[in-house]
């Protein structure tokens, strides 16, 4: 029992500091940048429905997965069903088309962050048309901007190209903005993140291009090793998993673990097996200290 206390997260003091870091973050960013509020979506992938409502129960209403099979079981459980009406899930993982029909039976799907093509498009739209919602669903175009190949997402070149096709030819859909993952351990004292930087360039292009305004298209970057940065560079809707609820073990159950595959990187998950690595080391010593 103590062991078990003692390695427990507390979600509710991370969660207040997360929120005072994205509020100081966002203080600091420049004025020429559209000043919207960021949207912070927690991000509970391979964490447990407890955690969901722990952090529902403080007022978080934002809510990330990455794989369509978790989300489907998260969102549609009893206890989230009875005790989170006003929960919003956001899909922020590779979608494939296999999946796309689940995915919008999610209860409370809020916005799909990781639209990069056009049949994808193609078959959101028709989908969503299907079911007869009276709103548009909410999607994001993701572009890889680091142009790493484990990456989804279209080309930076590609995004005008990829919303101008949803603006035309996908009335159920909502373009809400753009999203990256971007390069991970990029070390901060080189400076800001050349992702961020071409996120605002995609930006500026999609509006030149199709007329409309900054303030109406979002940029989605930032995690939990460089949301400040990326709030200060001027995103919109920060996706925060391992701050908030402790480093993520990446043994996931049979439920969620078939044909899949995350946005994460090889080497991301390298990184979470090291911190997977080092809690089972804490445990240990735990375990040998009692
Ligand atoms: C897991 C994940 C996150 C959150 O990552 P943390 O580093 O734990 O904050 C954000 N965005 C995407 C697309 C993810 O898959």
């Amino acid at each position: 029992m103590f062991r078990r206390m003692a390695l427990d997260f507390d979600v509710g003091k991370a969660l207040k500091l997360v929120r005072e870091r994205i509020q100081n973050a966002t203080q600091k960013r420049s004025k020429s940048l559209p000043q919207i509020e960021p949207r912070l979506v927690a991000v509970t992938k391979t964490k447990p429905v407890s955690m969901v409502l722990e952090a529902y129960n403080l007022g978080q209403r934002y809510f990330g997965e990455n794989y369509v099979n978790e989300l489907y079981e998260k969102s549609t459980s009893e206890k989230i069903l009875d005790q989170c009406p006003d929960i919003r899930w956001h899909f922020i993982g590779h979608l494939q088309k296999s999946n796309v029909k689940k995915l919008l039976k999610v209860p409370n799907l809020h916005m799909i962050e990781t639209l990069d093509n056009e049949k994808l498009a193609q078959m959101l739209n028709s989908s969503w048309e299907k079911m007869q919602k009276d709103v548009r669903l909410k999607i994001m175009v993701q572009i890889n901007t680091s142009a790493e190949e484990s990456k989804h997402g279209c080309e930076p070149s590609q995004s005008t190209h990829l919303v101008s096709y949803v603006q035309e030819h996908c009335p159920s859909l909502d373009f809400v903005g753009l999203m990256t993952i971007g390069a991970f351990d990029r070390d901060p004292a080189l400076g800001t993140n050349p992702d961020f930087l071409t996120m605002r360039k995609c930006r500026d292009e999609v509006c030149q291009a199709l007329g409309l305004k900054i303030e109406e298209v979002e940029l989605s970057m930032g995690m939990s090793n460089d949301f400040e940065s990326a709030i200060e560079e001027g995103s919109t809707n920060v996706r925060i998993g391992s701050t908030i609820f402790g480093a993520r073990s990446f043994q996931k159950d049979s439920s969620s673990s078939n044909s899949e595959q995350s946005s994460i990187s090889d080497k991301e998950q390298t990184k979470f097996k090291d911190a997977a690595a080092s809690e089972h080391l804490l445990k240990t010593s735990l375990q040998s200290n009692s």
